[in-house]
């Protein structure tokens, strides 16, 4: 945005505007003196006629002349971004060639992002993101619990709201790659990611975390809530029909993220309850918490070991 600031002069006002699905519009920067918060109000028709194509918009609107054009989104989200400005009394066509050439480059560096922050086959969020940006994650989950089975009158995120991290695994995919070959077993990942799109909400964090192997994470106030939204997607799943490979079902294993936990212990503690998930049937949602307040399984050794009192570190390396 300043590099077009800087082209258009010191006169010009201009502004990055991002517009959500509903078409509702908001000024994310700006620079300049600035009309471009009331750009919003009195630009309506003229911001509508942005198109996704990039081409440079221009109109007079009460006496100043003004330009716009959409920048590229990042798949992440699903807003729109626009470039917006007034020149005033100059021509506002003027540096359309220069502000082509800024946008292509913009462009490109939001491409690059996504590559390096997603999954080339499901377009989810891949496995270094997630260990990247593991921290920020907790605290940006969702806002919005719109769907029937969750609980969605809670006002804020933060009002008691509780994350949970599941790890999802396909049931037997190596006999779909053997049966059907890989690229069909492609298909069914593909697929996979496509259904949890559906099924999951917008602000809800979905990662293939790599192989046949995906990860969520959603805040829930409750372990009964999350396990409706995990169990939601279970079923999903095998209900679908898959191109060629017919019914698959998948696993899922799930926890209580706190905010002191560390990613390989949060992981840890779901693929323990996948595992047990597995090993009980298969096609099913299982609880980390659950099963150890059940006995079914045993407290994380780690956390056994600090808490034995006559552990003995010597006797180790005895
Ligand atoms: P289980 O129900 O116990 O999970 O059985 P499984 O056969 O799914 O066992 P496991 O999870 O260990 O096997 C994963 C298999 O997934 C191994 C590999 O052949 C296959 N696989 C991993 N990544 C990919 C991929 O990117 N594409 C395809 N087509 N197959 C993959
Ligand atoms: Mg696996
Ligand atoms: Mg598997």
């Amino acid at each position: 945005m300043r590099a077009v600031a800087v082209l258009l002069g010191d006169g010009a006002d201009v502004g990055i505007l991002s517009r959500d699905a509903q078409g509702e519009t908001v000024l994310r920067v700006f620079s300049g003196v600035t009309i471009m918060n009331s750009a919003v109000f009195l630009w309506p028709e003229f911001l509508q006629d942005v198109r996704s194509d990039g081409k440079l918009v221009t109109r007079c609107i009460r006496g100043r002349n003004c330009g716009a054009l959409m920048l590229q989104s990042s798949e992440l989200g699903s807003e729109q971004t626009i470039l917006a400005y007034d020149v005033n009394q100059l021509d506002a066509a003027e540096h359309a060639e220069e502000i082509a050439s800024l946008a292509r480059m913009y462009s490109n560096q939001i491409k690059l992002l996504d590559y390096s922050e997603l999954d080339s086959l499901t377009r989810l969020l891949n496995r270094k993101t997630f260990d990247e940006t593991f921290d920020r994650l907790l605290t940006v989950s969702s806002t919005d619990m719109p769907d029937d089975d969750f609980d969605d009158r809670r006002s804020s995120p933060d009002m008691g709201s509780q994350a949970w991290l599941c790890v999802v695994d396909v049931d037997h995919f190596k006999r779909v790659n053997d049966s059907f070959g890989h690229l069909f077993g492609d298909e069914v990942l593909l697929r996979m990611g496509k259904l949890m799109r559906k099924t999951f909400r917008g602000a809800d964090r979905l990662f293939r975390f790599g192989g046949e192997e995906f990860v969520v994470i959603l805040n829930a106030e409750t372990e009964a809530l999350a396990s409706t939204g995990f169990n939601r997607f279970r079923e999903s799943v095998e209900s679908h029909e898959f191109p060629q490979v017919g019914k698959v079902t998948c696993s899922i294993g799930f926890t209580a993220v706190s905010n002191i936990d560390v990613p390989t212990d949060v992981v840890g503690r779901a693929d323990e309850a996948l595992y047990y998930a597995k090993e009980h049937g298969r096609n099913q949602v299982c609880c980390y918490e659950s099963l150890v307040a059940a006995g079914a399984i045993a407290k994380a050794k780690a956390v056994e070991a600090a808490v034995d009192e006559d552990f003995d570190i010597d006797a180790l390396f005895g």
